[in-house]
């Protein structure tokens, strides 16, 4: 057993001139750290019972014999002690000069200093990491400003040509659409960040329904329509037969499926071939994207899952992004129970990635295509209250309200929504969560039953999403 190193300094001095040997034996003999007594020879005179148990020899098995080290008056060393069970002590070793039984003598107190060496090397390890993880976030921080930068010129720029040609009928109409667009490629780079922090706080709550396999991939397939387009790809899709189902989150999953199809589109260059496969496997249900773009390189294959990681070919760095995407499916996947993979022969040689999730076994009977959301209903003025601290959010969103119709007013702040409320009586409040203390949150959900069901069934997201035009949600 190792001794625990004593509080007493580990390092004895000679004995003073006159005292006994007895006092001094007795004061090595009870110390915590191993004591040895050695002739300039190097052999062995005396351990003391804590040396015995750190060197895991008897006090007879070592006296006379050679120490094997060679030892210095005067210097402290770190020895590596091998033991026969293959474990390795690490020792501190410090030297005096004593005398023993008249004669000059080494006195060579040794402290086991394994743990100090183990939690040294431990921080080390973490000063390490936590140099790559700050230069991480300061590259994460440019590319951020880098992205964030990026659709403003062209929306200041569109801004401006409906200034000077805001007669062109046409003209406003491009120019509008590369603002919509812009503005979009902006609320996506930062829902992914939002959903980045809220997933590795645990806040994403799946909303579970059985979902149907075809109807997923299909309407992921929608989505990036529009881009396969302009990237003039070839598309394959394969689906089961059979009807099948998982228990999932559909607008989630959708999520995953829009992340992995959007990059087999970026990262193919132009009239390449993209394939869809969903397949029973088993219990589960497999679904591969493949594509036939610039690959990726065998050690960067799991690398990809980590946060803020790309691989930095100059055709994947020019396609913009911020390395979060599969960080988020792969953890939207593994909530669902399943795995997310990626395989790739190598640069130049295309993409796979693989989907698995456990197949809904009460549920594989029918295949239900997922409901569409509701059309709005026509014609029906209903009275609106905007509520949000966000002055130019505000008046733009009543603005839009007032455009299809509806009567609408604008509170900025908790007290003037309450006051509104009350006079306004409002069908619907439009509520910015975040911009009001939960205190006053609780105040109006008590005062307004529609508020209240609001809070307990829609993120705040979904919220401001139901007040857009189907077009305009995401
Ligand atoms: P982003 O695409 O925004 O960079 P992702 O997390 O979605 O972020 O992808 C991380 C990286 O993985 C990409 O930057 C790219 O280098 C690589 N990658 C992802 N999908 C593919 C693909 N289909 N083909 C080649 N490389 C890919």
């Amino acid at each position: 057993m190792t001794p625990e190193p004593s509080q007493s300094p580990a390092n004895p001095q000679s004995p003073p001139p006159g005292a006994s040997e007895a006092r001094f034996r007795k004061l090595i003999e009870s110390n915590a750290d191993g004591m040895l007594v050695v002739r300039p020879d190097g052999t062995i005179r005396y351990a003391n019972p804590a040396a015995t148990s750190l060197l895991n020899r008897s006090a007879s098995e070592l006296v006379g014999r050679f120490f094997g080290i060679p030892i210095l008056a005067g210097e402290t060393t770190e020895i590596d002690l091998p033991f026969r069970d293959g474990k390795v002590v690490v020792v501190e070793m410090r030297v005096v000069e004593t005398e023993w039984e008249g004669e000059p003598a080494l006195l060579a107190s040794l402290r086991d200093i394994s743990d100090r060496k183990i939690l040294e090397e431990e921080l080390r390890q973490k000063i390490a990491e936590l140099a790559v993880a700050d230069q991480r976030k300061d590259e994460f921080l440019a590319m951020l400003s880098h992205e964030l930068r990026n659709p403003l010129a062209p929306i200041l720029n569109a801004v401006h040509i409906m200034r000077l040609r805001g007669d062109d009928q046409v003209l406003r109409e491009r120019m509008r659409d590369v603002v919509e667009q812009q503005v979009r490629c902006m609320a996506r780079l930062v829902d992914d960040l939002l959903d980045v922090s809220r997933i590795t706080r645990g806040k994403i709550q799946l909303r579970l329904e059985p979902v149907s396999v075809t109807s997923l991939v299909q309407r992921s397939i929608e989505t990036v329509r529009p881009l396969l387009a302009a990237k003039m790809h070839e598309l394959h899709v394969t689906l089961p037969d059979e009807p099948v189902r998982i228990w999932a989150d559909p607008v989630r999953l959708e999520q995953v499926m829009n992340n992995l199809l959007n990059n087999a589109v970026k990262y193919t260059d132009k009239g390449g071939r993209i394939e869809v496969v969903a397949e029973v496997d088993g219990d589960d249900v497999t679904i591969r994207v493949k594509d036939d773009g610039i690959g990726i390189d065998r050690e960067m294959q799991e690398a990809i899952f980590g946060l803020f990681t790309q691989v930095d070919h100059s055709l994947a760095r020019s396609q913009g992004g911020l390395g979060i995407g599969l960080t988020l499916a792969r953890n939207l996947v593994h909530m669902h129970n399943g795995s997310l993979v990626a395989r790739s022969d190598g640069p130049g040689l295309g993409s796979e990635f693989l989907v698995k999730l456990p197949i809904s076994k009460e549920e594989i009977k029918a295949d239900v295509p997922l409901p569409s959301p509701p059309p709005p209903t026509p014609g029906a003025s209903r009275r609106v209250l905007v509520v949000d601290d966000n002055l130019p959010s505000a008046d733009s969103l009543s603005l839009i309200i007032k455009l299809w119709g509806h009567e609408c007013r604008v509170a900025h702040s908790g007290p003037d929504a309450l006051e509104e409320a009350a006079v306004f009586r409002p069908d619907v409040i439009l509520l910015d969560i975040g911009a009001f203390s939960l205190r006053m949150q609780s105040v109006l959900s008590v005062a307004l039953p529609l508020v209240k069901s609001l809070f307990s069934h829609l993120s705040r997201r979904m919220i401001l999403d139901a007040s857009l035009p189907k077009r305009q949600s995401k």
